[in-house]
């Protein structure tokens, strides 16, 4: 039985127990809110050591870590330490984005099922997949895909612990009419394959189509579903877009469908979004969507910050995060270039945490802003050690403090001049 099915018969379970106590929550109104559909706990059984994590309305904003392999670059050792990082910088969450090789590669999925297990062995942060990339890889390529070989991938995450997947049931044939007026088409890796397929076959979106029968996968493991956005806008110009709107409207149906199933449900969001519109397009995607928790994929507020997409994505984060979106997933300056090395990885850790942190004191989470308090009080001491004991990046911290010309107890910024010193 899952989490929600289980705070709709009023049962407070060890899930949510423990969310509460981390947030320092109420827990009665937290299984309130997990029964409305407006938090989810994403904690499959399966998954043996897992620390669960609650996501939506007035929980902690929380951040989630890509890894995974790319046909180009299929080093699991590699990705592994990433996934030490990942821990150690303070993810939320983990995606496993692996996905397997073209047609021609001899690693069409076997590999993929290994490394996912061994994530899911060495992590007890949640971690979540998209299926459909192995499904795609499974079959060789978007022709011969079909509903059957997706069900036995999803079965297979379920099976293995996994605790929450993106699925990208929104896009219809109606809403991929509506993409040629746009600049970049469709971005979403996911979004892609399925719309090549519905292209080919002329035929209606199958994880669409069959989405009763996923929910009963989902159902029977307590697999969050995260309703993937394939048509999110992937430039300015296509923010907001009727694409994006249709998609949007089609996945606040499928949040009351999986609910009313008893499956955790969760959407997905932009993507590229001017700095002024996110504001209205988090209203409107919380309204569509019931309340139900948002997960923003930036939202990147330029198209031009190649190698500093993590900035980018901090900003329209930090926004998107006040406005009410819940989760943040989180951007590397390799975004858009090439897969992300281990220092990418941190540092887009840290630029979300930075965003997730600056929107949880704006919304006046209780107690968040104390260790800002703290860190600006040793500062005015000149308190070095409890300077990095306190920040969000300590080695970078010692790092700099230590390529310091002037070991006095001021910085090489003003030396003698400090102005902490006196007044
Ligand atoms: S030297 Fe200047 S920058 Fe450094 S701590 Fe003092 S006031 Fe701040």
């Amino acid at each position: 039985m899952t989490q929600s099915l289980k705070a709709k018969e009023g049962k407070i379970t060890q899930e949510i127990k423990t969310v509460a106590e981390a947030e320092q929550f109420d827990v009665q109104k937290l299984k309130e809110l997990i029964a409305d559909g407006k938090v989810v706990i994403p904690a499959n059984p399966n998954h043996k050591n897992l620390k669960p994590c609650g996501i939506g309305k007035d929980l902690k904003i929380k951040i989630n870590a890509n890894i995974g392999t790319s046909p180009e670059d299929f080093e699991i050792e590699k990705e592994l330490q990433k996934l030490e990082v990942c821990e150690k910088y303070g993810a939320d969450a983990i995606m496993d984005l692996s996905i397997g090789g073209a047609p021609s590669s001899p690693c069409k999925g076997g590999d993929l099922d290994k490394f996912r297990q061994l994530i899911l062995e060495k992590t007890s942060l949640p971690v979540g997949t998209v299926p459909i990339y192995q499904a795609f890889a499974e079959s060789g390529g978007y022709i011969d895909f079909n509903i059957d070989t997706f069900l036995k991938v999803l079965q297979k995450h379920a099976e293995d612990g996994v605790d929450f997947v993106t699925i990208h049931s929104g896009i219809t044939q109606a809403s991929i009419s509506l993409i040629e007026k746009r600049v970049t088409g469709v971005a979403s890796r996911g979004g892609s394959f399925l719309v090549k397929w519905m292209k080919h076959h002329n035929q209606e979106n199958p994880l669409l189509v069959h989405f009763d029968k996923i929910l009963d996968v989902l159902l029977e493991y307590d697999v969050t579903i995260s309703l993937g956005d394939g048509l999110r806008p992937g430039s300015l110009h296509d923010a907001g877009d009727e694409a994006q709107m249709a998609e949007l409207k089609k996945l606040g149906e499928l949040v009351l469908v999986s609910r009313e199933k008893g499956v955790q449900a969760m959407v997905e969001g932009p993507g590229h979004v001017p700095f002024d519109q996110i504001p209205e397009q988090i209203r409107i995607a919380k309204e569509v969507c019931h309340g139900a928790p948002f997960y923003v994929l930036g939202p990147l507020v330029t198209d031009i910050a190649a190698g500093y997409d993590h900035i980018a994505g901090a900003i329209g984060g930090t926004l998107a995060a006040q406005c009410g979106a819940d989760f943040l997933c989180y951007l590397t300056p390799a975004e858009h270039l090439r897969l992300p090395t281990l220092e990418d990885v941190r540092e887009g850790i840290i630029a979300s945490k930075i965003a997730a942190h600056a929107a949880d004191i704006a919304r006046k989470i209780p107690k968040v802003r104390e260790r800002d308090d703290e860190m600006s009080r040793a500062r005015k001491a000149l308190d070095w050690s409890k300077q990095h004991s306190l920040c969000l990046d300590p080695e970078k911290f010692k790092k700099y403090r230590g390529e310091a010309k002037n070991k006095s107890d001021a910085c090489s910024m003003c030396g003698d001049w400090c102005a902490m010193k006196d007044l």
